[in-house]
C-alpha cells in the first residue's frame, strides 16, 4: 500500500538577505574640491518570518516548494543616500506549528499562540557608510562597513496540533463522513480501511463558535506501540480540546461491536497519551441502517453511564448531526474558557548568549597532533568581521581597535596567548583566522614604523593569509634555490 506523503511536516529552506555595504564617498563642492564624507548607509537585508494565521489548518502551501529567500538591502550611495531595507518574507502557518532546526535538532519555536510570530532567518543589517563612521578623530574615514550576511537554515515544520475535537475511531467508522457532512473541508471517502491516510480537518460554525474537527486516521489497535502507521496519526491527536468517539453501528466484523470498540479506541489512547482528562463524547454513527440503530439504542445507556454524552447520527441522511455538532461547539466553548489564548508575541530566534554580562567567549581548541588554537565567539565580534572589508587597511585598523575595546586582547593574554598564536573567529567553514599580535607589546615596534600598522598585516581572512603564507613559501624556495645554485 502506497502511503501519500503528510502534509503536517515538511522541510523548508529559508534564507534571510544580506545586508546592502555602506559608501564610502566624499563630498563634492564647487568651490571646495574636497568636502566630507558623504557615504550613505547600506539597507537591511529581507528576514524570513512565520506568522500564525488563525485560519489556517495545514503547512500544505508549502510543498509546492521547498525554498524562501529575501531579497538583500540595497548599498548606500554618495551625497547621503542610503540604500533601501528589502521587504521581509512573511510566510503564513497555522496555529501549532512546531519549529524545528534540521541541522542541530534543536526546538526553535511551538507557535501555538495566536498570532505569534517567529523570525527563522534574519535580514544582515546594512553597513554604515562613511559618513556615519566620522568621528571627531577620523574625520575623514577612507572606508565603510560591508552588510552582514542574512541568516539562513533548513528548518522543519510540523503541524501537531490540528483541531479542537479530534475524531477518533475504527477505520470506516465514519469519520471522514462526518466531517464532510458538518464542515466545509472535502475529505477523501472510500469504501476500504485505511481510507483517509493523511489527516483531513474540517472547520465548523454552530452559533457564534467557530471550531475545526480533525479526522485522526488508522486509529487502530496496536497503534500506540506504533503499529502500522500508529504513531503518526496519534501524534495529530495531541492538543485537541476534546475527543470524540466516532462508532460504527453497522459493522459485521467478528469479534466487533459497539462498546468493545469504543474499549479498544481507549485503550489505544490511553497507552499513547497517558491518563487523560479531555472531555468524551460518543457517536454512535450510521442509524440510517435498521440494524445499526437497534443496536445504537441498545448500548447507549451503557456509554452514557460513563458520564459521556452519546449521540445518535447518520452521516448519510444528516439525522443527530445538528445535536452532536451544537454539543461540539458548547464543549470547544467551555474548554476555550479554560485556557484562553496568549496574546501573540515576537520571537526572534538569537545565538546563545555567551553570558549576560560577557560579550564575547574566548576558548582554547587543541588539534589532533597536539597544535592549538584560540576560539572567539560572540555576537559582536563575528558581527564585525562581517562588516569588514578586508581589502581596505583602514577598515581592518577599525576592526582591530573594535577587538582591543571590547577586552579581547586582554582576555586572550589572560588566557596565556602568546604572539603568533593563531585566533579564530565565528564558527562554521569560513571562521576568520590571524595572527595574534598583541598591541600591548608591540606598541613600541608601532610607534617606530608609523604608516605601516602590524595589524593589518595580521589580521586578515584564512584564504587571504593562505595566499600570503604561500607567496612566502615560494620566496623562500627561490632563495634557496638561488644559495643551493
Ligand atoms: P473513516 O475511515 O472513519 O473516515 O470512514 P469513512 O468516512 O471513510 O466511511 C467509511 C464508509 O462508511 C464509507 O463507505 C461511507 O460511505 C460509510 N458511511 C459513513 N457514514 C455512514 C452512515 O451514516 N451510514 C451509512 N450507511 N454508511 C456510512
Ligand atoms: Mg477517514
Amino acid at each position: 500500500m502506497a502511503i501519500p506523503s503528510f502534509v503536517d511536516r515538511v522541510k523548508l529552506q529559508v534564507s534571510a538577505g544580506n545586508g546592502g555595504n555602506g559608501c564610502t564617498s566624499i563630498r563634492r563642492e564647487k568651490f571646495k574640491p574636497l568636502g566630507g564624507p558623504d557615504g550613505g548607509n547600506g539597507g537591511n537585508g529581507g528576514s524570513v518570518i512565520l506568522r500564525v494565521e488563525p485560519g489556517l489548518t495545514t503547512l500544505v502551501e508549502f510543498h509546492r516548494g521547498s525554498q524562501r529567500r529575501a531579497d538583500n538591502g540595497k548599498q548606500g550611495q554618495g551625497v547621503f543616500r542610503n540604500g533601501a531595507n528589502a521587504e521581509d518574507i512573511i510566510l503564513l502557518v497555522p496555529a501549532g506549528t512546531v519549529v524545528t532546526d534540521v541541522n542541530t535538532g534543536e526546538q526553535l519555536a511551538d507557535l501555538s499562540e495566536e498570532n505569534a510570530e517567529l523570525v527563522v532567518a534574519q535580514g544582515g543589517r546594512g553597513g554604515l557608510g562613511n559618513a556615519a563612521l566620522a568621528t571627531p578623530a577620523r574625520k575623514a574615514p577612507g572606508f565603510a562597513l560591508l552588510g552582514e550576511m542574512g541568516e539562513s537554515r533548513t528548518i522543519q515544520l510540523e503541524l501537531k496540533a490540528v483541531a479542537d475535537v479530534g475524531l477518533v475511531g475504527f477505520p470506516s467508522a465514519g469519520k471522514s463522513s462526518l466531517i464532510a457532512a458538518v464542515s466545509r473541508a472535502r475529505p477523501k471517502i472510500a469504501d476500504y480501511p485505511f481510507t483517509t491516510l493523511v489527516p483531513h480537518l474540517g472547520v465548523v460554525t454552530r452559533g457564534d463558535v467557530t471550531f475545526t474537527i480533525a479526522d485522526v486516521p488508522g486509529l487502530i489497535e496496536g497503534a500506540s506501540e506504533g503499529k502500522g502507521l500508529g504513531h503518526d496519526f496519534l501524534r495529530h491527536i495531541e492538543r485537541c480540546r476534546a475527543i470524540v468517539h466516532v462508532i460504527d453501528c453497522a459493522t459485521y466484523e467478528p469479534g466487533r461491536d459497539p462498546l468493545s470498540d469504543l474499549e479498544v479506541i481507549e485503550k489505544e489512547l490511553t497507552a499513547y497519551l497517558g491518563t487523560d482528562d479531555r472531555p468524551r463524547m460518543v457517536a454512535l454513527n450510521k442509524v440510517d441502517i435498521p440494524d445499526a440503530a437497534e443496536l445504537a439504542e441498545l448500548v447507549k445507556p451503557d456509554i452514557a453511564s460513563k458520564g459521556w454524552p452519546v449521540f445518535e447520527i447518520s452521516t448519510k441522511t444528516g439525522n443527530g448531526l445538528k445535536e452532536l455538532t451544537y454539543a461540539m461547539a458548547a464543549l470547544v466553548a467551555q474548554q476555550r474558557s479554560l485556557a484562553p489564548p496568549e496574546p501573540g508575541k515576537r520571537i526572534v530566534i538569537r545565538p546563545k548568549q555567551v553570558s549576560a554580562d560577557q560579550e564575547f567567549s574566548v576558548e582554547k581548541i587543541t588539534g589532533a597532533e597536539g597544535e592549538f588554537s584560540w576560539r572567539i565567539r560572540g555576537t559582536k565580534p563575528e558581527r564585525w568581521v562581517q562588516q569588514t572589508d578586508f581589502s581596505n587597511t583602514e577598515a581592518i585598523g577599525y576592526l582591530a581597535d573594535r577587538f582591543v575595546r571590547i577586552g579581547i586582547e586582554n582576555e586572550l593574554l589572560a588566557q596565556g596567548a602568546q604572539a603568533g598564536d593563531e585566533v579564530l573567529i565565528g564558527t562554521g567553514e569560513n571562521p576568520v583566522i590571524f595572527d595574534f599580535a598583541p598591541q600591548i607589546e608591540s606598541e613600541a615596534e608601532l610607534l617606530a614604523r608609523r604608516g605601516e600598522d602590524q595589524r593589518l598585516i595580521e589580521l586578515r581572512p584564512a584564504a587571504q593569509r593562505r595566499r600570503i603564507k604561500d607567496a612566502e613559501y615560494h620566496a623562500a624556495k627561490a632563495e634557496e634555490a638561488e644559495l643551493d645554485g
